[in-house]
């Protein structure tokens, strides 16, 4: 096996462990840096009763406190299913060097777990969409921006 396959199988064996359990759904991840993995999580929807505790998610956020950073600068992203929508806008925001996934959307789809639509609404505009949207004005909000502009000694991400 590549070491690019090892690291999918911890991830596979991840997944496959928290969905016995009951944890969540049949997906698992693990974060690696220099070849070593820092980080693993497995879907926990169920067991937390949290809609965004998707195993990127989860991972993503084990990764960031162990090494104290928001930033997975120099590490990959070994995922069991190809991301869907809310994990690759994390996985943009982590900014990781490389992903890898082993199932794919349609893959997922056929058992049930169908993130096209959701890719389909972002396209839509907002006014098509199946959620409703509205926009409130609001200056405290843009008063809000303009503090943050100003602020000193303020990190940039
Ligand atoms: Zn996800």
């Amino acid at each position: 096996m590549t070491r690019e396959e090892i690291f999918m199988q911890q991830a596979i064996a991840v997944g496959l462990e928290g969905m016995r359990a009951g944890k969540g759904g049949p997906f698992g991840c693990v974060i690696v840096q220099n070849n070593q993995i820092i980080a693993s999580g497995c879907n926990t929807v169920l067991a937390t009763n949290d809609p965004t505790a998707h195993a990127e998610v989860v991972a993503i956020r084990q990764a960031c406190a162990y090494l104290q950073s928001f930033q997975l600068t120099g590490c990959e992203l070994y995922a069991s299913c190809e991301p869907c929508p809310m994990c690759m806008g994390a996985i943009y925001w982590a900014r990781p060097d490389k992903v890898y996934f082993a199932n794919t959307k349609a893959d997922a789809a056929a058992i049930g777990f169908d993130d096209a639509f959701i890719y389909e609404e972002m396209a839509r505009p907002m006014h098509l969409r199946k959620l409703s949207m509205q926009c409130l004005d609001s200056t405290n909000a843009i008063e809000m921006f303009a503090e943050w502009q100003e602020k000193g000694n303020k990190t940039l991400y």
